[in-house]
């Protein structure tokens, strides 16, 4: 079937259009720009970015296709989980094009969409069913279990503070790097953001590793919940310690200004930082794989852009003999194509539609595929 997908759950107006398996198109505009000097997206600043965006948006995605609204089968729309005032504004356009046009309207899971969207990446093998999926953004930290991604989804865990990106977000904020702090303590891991060139060393500061002791992996409720809060108080702690060692300098000794030797540099903290969020994820990812017995992974969401997580996660997932899949990064990062892709999937398998009375859910459940 040939089917248009609408995402506005969080800060990205997307369209996508699918056929089947094939993507034609993935249109995408964000309002990150506007949210930078607030350090992290603010609700009603995102709901009036989409009003202005969702229509040209529509015509654009139409138009790159090369499709024209009377050949669509189908039309999907995020219904939730998301920011309701966002997620609002795409479903009131989902349904307006609807009704207008006589296309049934799937309105759909956003976490089953992230999982979806590997069916229409372009290298993609097909969804290996069952297959354990690890979704991090800056709203969510999920480990899923997919049995099936219309009928048969299971949350294994989830956050219980903080979002893995929400973490790279407000720390990079106490660090004082810019918004979104994902790929800025990157940049500063990197070395790049104190003009040394040398990376920082993933073991100088231990971060606590939330919910990971031998008790919390026996508690069935905590083994694949997350915790990322403390790191915040943790790395805030670390920058004031490091600043005071600097400023304990006299003024005139050689070297004022410089961190003192046993303080640890920007980099040193940055990657200690990146390491802490990494291992936790990476090690419970591969936990679910054992408990299961499941041999696939999938990763999505936008903290997949993270060169460390893709890398320890190859890592670990080969010497487990555990295939690992990460879709392209514009179809991890929230967009149209992933919610065309389930509703390509659900109407393939001719589900009844939605209907235009459904409301948009902002904590829609994992297993709710189709509301
Ligand atoms: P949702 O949670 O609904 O999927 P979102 O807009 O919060 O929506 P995405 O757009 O998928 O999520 O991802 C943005 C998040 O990804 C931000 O928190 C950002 O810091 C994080 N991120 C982006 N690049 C990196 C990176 N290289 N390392 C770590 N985190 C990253
Ligand atoms: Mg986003
Ligand atoms: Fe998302």
């Amino acid at each position: 079937p040939l089917v248009l997908g609408i995402e506005t759950s969080c800060d990205e107006t997307g369209v996508g259009i699918v056929r089947g398996r094939t993507l034609l198109t993935n249109t995408v505009a964000t309002s990150m720009d506007e949210h930078v000097r607030f350090g992290g997206v603010v609700p009603e600043v995102a709901s009036r970015a989409h009003v202005q965006a969702i229509g040209p948006m529509i015509e654009k995605a139409l138009a790159d296709a090369g499709v024209a609204l009377d050949d669509l089968d189908a039309l999907a729309v995020t219904a939730g989980p998301g920011l309701s005032g966002a997620l609002m504004v795409g479903a009131a356009a989902a349904k307006g094009l609807a009704a207008s046009t006589g296309l049934p309207l799937y309105g759909i899971n956003h976490l089953a969409a992230h999982v979806a969207v590997d069916l229409v990446a372009p290298d993609s093998p097909g969804l290996h069913t069952p297959t354990i999926a690890l979704l991090v953004s800056g709203g969510h930290t999920e480990i899923l279990r997919i049995g099936d991604i219309v009928d048969d989804i299971e949350l294994l865990g989830a956050t219980i503070d903080d979002a893995a990106g929400e973490a790279f977000d407000k720390t990079a904020r106490l660090l004082g790097l810019d918004y979104p702090g994902g790929p800025s303590i990157s940049r500063a891991a990197a070395g790049l953001l104190d003009g040394s060139g040398v990376p920082g060393d993933p073991a100088a500061v231990r971060f606590p590793r939330g919910l990971s002791t031998k008790t919390d992996l026996r508690d069935p409720e905590r083994r694949f919940s997350f915790s990322f809060s403390g790191l915040k108080t943790a790395a805030l702690r670390t920058v004031t310690a490091a600043e005071a060692a600097v400023s304990a300098q006299p003024t005139d000794a050689p070297g004022a200004g410089e961190p003192s030797p046993g303080a640890p540099r920007l980099a040193d903290i940055a990657a200690s930082f990146e390491e802490a969020v990494v291992d936790v994820l990476v090690k419970k990812t591969l936990l679910a794989c054992e408990d299961t017995g499941i041999r696939h992974v999938l990763l999505g969401g936008g903290v997949a852009a993270n060169a460390r997580l893709r890398a320890r996660l190859a890592e670990r997932c080969e010497a487990a003999g555990v295939t690992l899949r990460v879709p392209p990064l514009d179809l991890c990062t929230d967009n149209g194509a992933m919610v065309a892709a389930l509703g390509a999937e659900i109407a393939a398998r001719g589900r009844a539609a939605s209907g235009l009375g459904f409301g948009v859910l902002s904590s829609l459940e994992v297993d709710d595929v189709l509301v």
